[in-house]
């Protein structure tokens, strides 16, 4: 699906220069000509990307800023008229993705566009591995090899928090109180019961070894040796 793009700007010109051109490269853009029709369009968080001028009329660039960082975490690229480096630090200190200074190149403004989309989505899906083991957080979804495995959704928090501390032991009660929660009240033994199942989904029908038992203290993931 297309990456829709908010142009807050007020210098028609510009702000249709760059509709146009963010059209041809498949975005969908929106325009917004003031501060506060630009905060409007933005707050209905259906934006994925905001480009937005630091001189504008009834709010400024910097207002416009603070407000959507109270409720949103979308990307904005600030469009600052001067090379002034008290626009930018004050820009990025308030949260803003990235800077450019007018005029721009539209290609080097293209490119800008393109990392900051590209780190949102990788900030939402994470994969863990190992030995040739994925869990994706953005998909959801376990394979191995390719292969995919069917797990509950406490097989799938179990195994990716020993994923996230993959080589290192994590015990009983680390594992109840981040995957179960902390008033978890039900049996002791529900951590064990849940590895079996896990290792039943996974070392056992691929035939591996990478959930071990640190007898004692708890369990780790490993990769294969
Ligand atoms: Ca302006």
């Amino acid at each position: 699906m297309s990456s829709k793009i908010l142009i807050i700007e007020d210098e028609e010109k510009i702000a249709r220069f760059v509709e146009l051109e963010l059209g041809y490269e498949g975005y969908t853009p929106t325009k917004a000509f003031d501060g506060r029709t630009g905060l409007e369009l933005a707050e209905t968080g259906e934006f994925d990307l905001v480009l937005l001028d630091v001189m504008l009329p009834q709010l400024s660039g910097m207002e416009v800023l603070r407000r959507i960082r109270r409720t949103s975490s979308v990307p904005i690229i600030m469009l600052t008229a001067r090379d002034s480096v008290v626009d930018k630090v004050s820009g990025l200190d308030s949260g803003a993705s990235d800077y450019i200074t007018k005029p721009f190149a539209i290609e080097e403004l293209l490119a800008r566009i393109r990392t900051a989309l590209r780190k949102t989505r990788q900030e939402d899906m994470v994969v863990l591995s190992a030995s040739g083991l994925l869990l994706d957080t953005g998909r959801h979804t376990v394979t191995m090899l390719g292969t995919p495995i069917d797990l509950t959704k406490r097989e799938f928090d179990l195994l990716h928090y020993l994923l996230i501390n993959k080589g290192m032991v994590v015990s009983r009660e680390a594992l109840l109180e981040n995957v179960w929660g902390f008033d978890f009240t039900g049996e002791t033994n529900a951590v064990d019961v849940y590895v079996r199942f896990l290792r039943g989904k996974i070392d056992e029908v691929f035939n591996l070894k990478l959930i071990h038992t640190v007898r004692g203290v708890g369990y780790v993931i490993k990769d294969e040796k």
